[in-house]
């Protein structure tokens, strides 16, 4: 049985597409994002609404390949396909769009997209090294902020930005609270839970209800595990999942894996404890310690992108990892390109057992995965018992 408070936590999509449009008739504005290097500090110190657009649901696939080329990551024919079909109700109450220069196939994407809505593109540094790349980030920061004061005829002071960065903070901070009572074996909550309470953060209307939803079911999990009540028992190979972004609609992975009998404890992804895991420094001027935040985000658009193994390692060690498994999107060239550097760095640093997994988010695969998945948590089960 799960926890109680998970069926609160999973009606806030509903919950918030009714106070999205409230809010919105209200005459608030709202800004729309799709990454994690997003800035949301900046969108809420300019008394606006921040929402994840991240599309994660094949449904509007079919329509994007109308004009996008099939052969192209699913996030992105998704994301594009909710903004030509109007079928997301966060996307249609966004009054502007946040986009970045991560990879290729985004980048081009939004290209036609900022189209639909007016659109911010912040210019991503290809690298996270040196004073040169931060002084770039910088400077974005800046131009997002200008865009906002402009669209929004409003201005956003250091002070505004300060009590964004604390209000961030604080709900990264009870995220990572959460994420970590999954270190414990064996874990409290399932991997499937763990992904949708972190994933539902990203249309949260009201930061703070959301901030007190999450610190009720860490509670209520606290209470579970005093009495004993886990969501695997101790046996259960203990899975790190990496790789790309997945969230409702799009964690067929996660879900075989839980139903073959593993418990995915740690979630490295940008739907986990990726974004989690460096907070914004307060004591320093607000722009430069958002920039050292988000520059700090270990995605494989960056060049080189050693900070994802050493997040890796932290977590594979602190999660008492047995295997780990790197999803990758079909037709996402970063993620599947680093996938040799992450197997051998797993395989021969970590001495971990490696699978790496390339899908979309359509059904048809499902059986020949399951067959993947099964092997691997047998080689995992011997090398556990050995
Ligand atoms: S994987 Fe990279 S590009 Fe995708 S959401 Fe995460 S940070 Fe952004
Ligand atoms: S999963 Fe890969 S291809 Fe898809 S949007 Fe993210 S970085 Fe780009």
């Amino acid at each position: 049985m799960r926890p109680e408070i998970m069926e609160e936590v999973e009606a806030l999509r509903g919950v918030n597409s009714v106070k999205i449009k409230e809010a919105h008739e209200a005459g608030k504005k709202v800004v729309g994002m799709y990454c994690v290097f997003s800035p949301q500090e900046i969108a809420l110190a300019a008394d606006a609404i921040s929402v994840t657009l991240c599309g994660t649901a094949q449904a509007p696939i079919e329509d994007a390949e109308k004009e996008l080329p099939r052969n192209l990551c699913p996030l992105i024919k998704s994301s594009y396909g909710f903004a030509i079909t109007d079928k997301c109700p966060y996307f249609y109450f966004s009054d502007v769009l946040l986009a970045e220069t991560t990879c290729d196939g985004k980048k081009k994407m939004y290209e036609l997209m900022g189209k639909i809505k007016p659109m911010h593109i912040m210019n991503l540094p290809q690298t996270a090294e040196g004073n040169d790349a931060l002084e770039m980030w910088k400077n974005e920061m800046i131009k997002f902020k200008s865009f906002l004061e402009e669209k929004f005829g409003v201005e956003i002071t250091d002070e505004k930005l300060k009590d964004a960065i604390k209000l961030m903070n604080r709900e990264r901070s009870a995220m990572r609270r959460l994420h970590k009572l999954n270190a414990h074996k064996p874990a409290p909550l399932t991997g499937v839970d763990m992904m949708l309470a972190q994933w539902l953060k990203g249309f949260n209307v009201d930061k703070e209800a959301g901030i007190e939803l999450i610190e009720r079911l860490i509670s209520e999990v606290e209470e579970r595990m005093e009495n004993g009540i886990y969501a695997f028992d101790e046996n259960a190979p203990r899975i790190l999942l990496t790789g790309c972004p997945i969230g409702s609609g799009s964690e067929k992975v996660l879900k075989v894996l839980e139903e073959s009998g593993a418990s995915v404890v740690a979630l490295e992804n940008c739907t986990g404890y990726k974004g989690l895991d460096v907070l914004v420094d307060e004591s320093k001027d607000p722009i430069t310690a958002l920039a050292e935040k988000y520059l700090s985000t270990p995605c494989s658009c960056m060049t080189n992108n050693n900070g994802r193994l050493d997040l890796i390692k932290r977590l594979a060690e602190e999660y008492e990892i047995d295997g780990v498994v790197d999803l990758t999107w079909q037709a996402c060239h970063t993620y599947n390109i680093e996938s040799f550097t992450v197997r051998n760095f797993v395989k021969d640093e970590l001495n971990l057992p490696f699978i790496q997994i390339e899908t979309d988010y359509s059904d048809s695969d499902v059986g020949q995965i399951k067959v993947r998945v099964e092997a691997f948590l047998e080689t995992i089960g011997s090398t556990v018992t050995a």
